[in-house]
């Protein structure tokens, strides 16, 4: 590739966001030239899905996000396992790590996100990981396969941590999780669904230590981990940690730019930046959430797809606008399953909940003078995906609010002109429990 050649749409980050572009820019135009950048060295993968990988439940190939083809058949160059460097928001350059130069005439920054890892005595002690990469997930795989009776810390027990949890003891590892907050998985879900989680992880054999942080990794004379003391200085041996405390958008692209940004890369309803014809989505991006009506990170995989198409179609001359966002999480760690949208709990008092707490299921519903504005499912949640489209359409349903939570309710149970209404618009409706609460 020569130096000066100039790229009609240039896409950084071959992920949810940037695959979701890439399709959506090859509908409208199919001869534009598309290069897809990643630093790391594989076609696009289910990123949810390295802990699967990890537990060894799934291979490497069947990971893949799209068939082996995809690039080809779509005309789309990649260049992968290199790193852009730098950006001229002036000058319409990328320069890559290796000093190779790019212009482009639509940009795409779909950079994800980047693991945080605090200040920490230890932390660059062999065997300590972060989890949210392929590579970090072949990484791990690899140290545990030279330990025989591992026993793991994982600092943090949200969504990350309890991901890789569940991995690490269907490999037959020891777990201890430290969370800070007084309870596992506290952002996605509210109290009873996380006691759930709580007690289920518990069975499984792992150790759960709330209200108390790491704040040391301690390492042998060969440098590899041989345990953690928490702040409360009790010591826990430990031979693998895995930092899991969150993620935070990466924007190092665009951090002394003039790009706005936020907590995130600010988009508009067109997921253009401040700078026109540079656009951003998925998790390095704050685009608008439905819910908050205003934007917000929401790094989730299918708004990161969405909102990929939506810069893409933009880029390549439709006009089509980002219908929003919000939280959204179809988990069953442990085999419990849950489903939760929106907010998981009470902001306060103004905040109505109508709760339904059954033998075999609990089914929460946040409102906010009478329209649904969060929803946590556990046990029967088939139909979560009829009242995430009541809240997504911002329905008005203070009149049968009750019967939403009900064990037998179904979009039949609906007010005739709604249902109605519902399965002519939508007539899959029925159905989308299944499709609409399914992140990938
Ligand atoms: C363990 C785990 C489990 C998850 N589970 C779920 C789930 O169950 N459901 C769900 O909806 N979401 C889940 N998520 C979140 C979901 O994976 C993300 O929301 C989604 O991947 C975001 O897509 P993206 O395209 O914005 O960015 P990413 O998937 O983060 O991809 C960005 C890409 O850009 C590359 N890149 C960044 N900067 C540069 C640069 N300067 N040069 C070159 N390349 C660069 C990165 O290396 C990366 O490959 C999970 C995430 C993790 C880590």
């Amino acid at each position: 590739m020569k130096k000066t050649e100039r790229i009609k749409y240039l896409i950084i980050g071959n992920s949810a966001g940037g695959i979701g572009a890439a399709e959506a820019i090859r509908e409208v135009d199919k001869n534009g030239t598309i290069i897809i950048v990643s630093d790391e060295p594989y076609p696009a993968y289910s990123r949810p899905l390295i802990s699967d990988y990890l537990s060894g439940k799934r291979s490497i190939e069947k990971m893949n996000y799209r068939p082996f083809d995809f690039y080809e058949k779509n005309s789309i160059s990649t260049i992968l396992g290199e790193k852009v460097n730098r950006v001229d928001f002036k000058n319409n350059t990328v320069t890559f790590s290796n000093g190779h130069i790019l212009t482009w005439e639509k940009l795409l920054i779909a950079t994800g996100g980047t693991p945080i890892v605090p200040p920490m005595d230890g932390k660059e002690a062999r065997g300590v990981f972060t989890f949210t990469t392929l590579g970090d997930a072949r990484a791990i795989d690899e140290y545990l396969n030279q330990k025989t009776g591992a026993n793991a810390v994982v600092i943090g027990g949200g969504l990350i941590g309890v991901s890789v949890t569940e991995s690490l003891l269907k490999r037959g590892v020891k777990v201890s999780i430290i969370e800070m907050k007084d309870r596992v998985l506290n952002i996605i879900l509210d109290e009873i669904t996380s006691a759930m989680e709580d007690k289920a992880i518990r069975a499984s054999g792992a150790e759960i230590i709330t209200g108390h942080t790491v704040t040391k990794i301690n390492s042998n004379s060969r440098g590899e981990v041989e345990s953690v003391t928490l702040d409360d200085g009790k010591t826990i041996p430990c031979s693998i940690v895995i930092i899991s405390i969150g993620i935070r958008p990466r924007l190092e692209l665009v951090q002394n730019s003039e790009i706005k940004i936020n907590r995130g890369i600010v988009v508009n309803m067109h997921m253009e930046t401040s700078i026109p014809n540079v656009y951003a989505c998925g998790d390095a991006a704050e685009a608008y959430d439905f819910i908050y009506r205003e934007n917000r990170l929401t790094p989730i995989w299918p708004n990161a797809y969405l909102g990929g198409r939506i810069a893409g179609l933009n880029m390549s001359g439709k006009t089509a606008e980002y219908p929003g966002g919000t939280a959204l999480n179809a988990i069953k760690y442990f085999g419990v399953y849950i489903v939760s949208a929106g907010m998981a709990a009470s902001p306060d008092s103004t905040y109505e909940e109508v709760v339904a707490n059954g033998e075999s299921s609990y089914k929460k519903l946040i409102l906010k003078e009478g329209f649904i504005t969060g929803m946590v499912f556990s046990g029967d949640v088939d139909r979560a995906g009829i009242i995430y489209n009541l809240m997504k359409d911002r329905l008005y349903v203070n009149s049968f609010k009750n019967d939403l939570v009900t064990e037998n309710f179904g979009l039949l149970s609906l007010p005739e002109k709604i249902w109605r209404n519902r399965l002519a618009t939508s007539p899959l409706e029925s159905d989308s429990s299944k499709s609409s609460v399914s992140p990938c």
